[in-house]
């Protein structure tokens, strides 16, 4: 199965990648967390990355689809993938769509968890009291979501263009319940 999971900050994407990668047994790759580990490590990469992440903006398209594409070629990529919050816009989908083209892997769907901007807002701020995340103040959140509506969103026409688009609600109960919608919504997949 090779998936790719999207949808606004807040939408409960990497609950979802957890349990979809279990399922389907094929590795849940963020590059959120791919970022999050470079700051960790405190090399140049996550230099940039911290202060990209903590104005609520993107990393740059190249730096990101080459880690992407790197993490692929790795032996446990085999039986699929799943991709979370990796494409965030059109050129990301592009590239994927190109690399994955060549090696006869096209994906298989696209899930996209639609939740209210209200609710959005609200997880948010509970997660930044829960985790601290350094990205999840009032201030970032609000440009997160800005930065999601300019450039990810456009990825909803562009997925529904090649028939690969899943839509799920994803403000429609808890986590399990949206993971069975998840499932349901895969179901002819
Ligand atoms: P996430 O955990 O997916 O919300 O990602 C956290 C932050 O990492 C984002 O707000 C971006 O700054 C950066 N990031 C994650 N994925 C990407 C991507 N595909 N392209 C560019 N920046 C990204």
């Amino acid at each position: 199965m090779r998936l790719v999971l999207f949808g606004p900050p807040g939408a409960g994407k990497g609950t979802q990648a957890t349990r979809l990668s279990e399922k389907f047994s094929v590795p849940a790759l963020s590059t959120g967390d791919m970022f999050r580990a470079a700051v960790k490590e405190g090399t140049e990469l996550g230099r940039q990355a911290k202060q990209v992440m903590d104005t609520g903006g993107l990393m740059p398209d190249s730096i990101t689809f080459g880690l992407v594409q790197e993490r692929l070629t790795r032996a446990d990529c085999g039986d699929g993938f799943l991709l979370d919050g990796f494409p965030r816009n059109t050129v990301q989908a592009e590239l994927l769509e190109a690399h994955l083209a060549a090696q006869d892997t096209p994906l298989d769907a696209v899930l996209f968890l639609e939740v209210p901007e209200a609710e959005l807002l609200r997880r948010l701020k509970g997660r930044a009291e829960q985790e601290g995340r350094s990205d999840d103040t009032e201030e970032t959140i609000r440009a997160r979501l800005q930065t999601y509506e300019q450039e990810t969103a456009s990825l909803r026409p562009f997925y529904d263009q090649r028939g690969l688009l899943v839509p799920v609600d994803g403000a429609g109960g808890d986590a399990d319940s949206v993971f069975t919608a998840c499932l349901a919504a895969l179901q002819p997949v």
